[in-house]
């Protein structure tokens, strides 16, 4: 779940030279208490190429993927792996964090 902030659609709806309306129609969810979160999985800027249509923007939550710095990693693993062969970020991530340590799926 990517959630998104006013900022940050007011961006990436400019960068797509979009309305608000238009950008948050159709890219948009929003919940009862006014929190917006993207509405698809995958994520509608992911392009076939795997690469991110909108990267220079791309939001917050996306930037600090997988927010080692904050508490409650442990607690967002299945999130992390719930999208791991679909988003590049989560991806690379991943497999950066499987060199570090070493992992070796023949060792059990
Ligand atoms: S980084 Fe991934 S999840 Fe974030 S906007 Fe780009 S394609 Fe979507």
């Amino acid at each position: 779940m990517i959630v998104v902030t006013e900022q940050e659609a007011d961006l990436v709806a400019d960068h797509l030279q979009q309305s608000r309306t238009d950008f948050d129609r159709e890219h948009l969810e929003k919940g009862s208490q006014g929190m917006m979160i993207m509405h698809t999985i995958p994520c509608d800027f992911l392009q076939t190429n795997n690469a991110c249509s909108v990267y220079e923007k791309r939001f917050g939550g996306c930037r600090e993927f997988p927010a080692l710095h904050l508490p409650g990693f442990t607690a967002r693993l299945f999130t992390t792996f719930m999208h791991y062969d679909r988003c590049p970020i989560i991806f690379n991530v991943v497999e950066q964090l499987k060199e570090v340590l070493s992992f070796d799926r023949n060792d059990t």
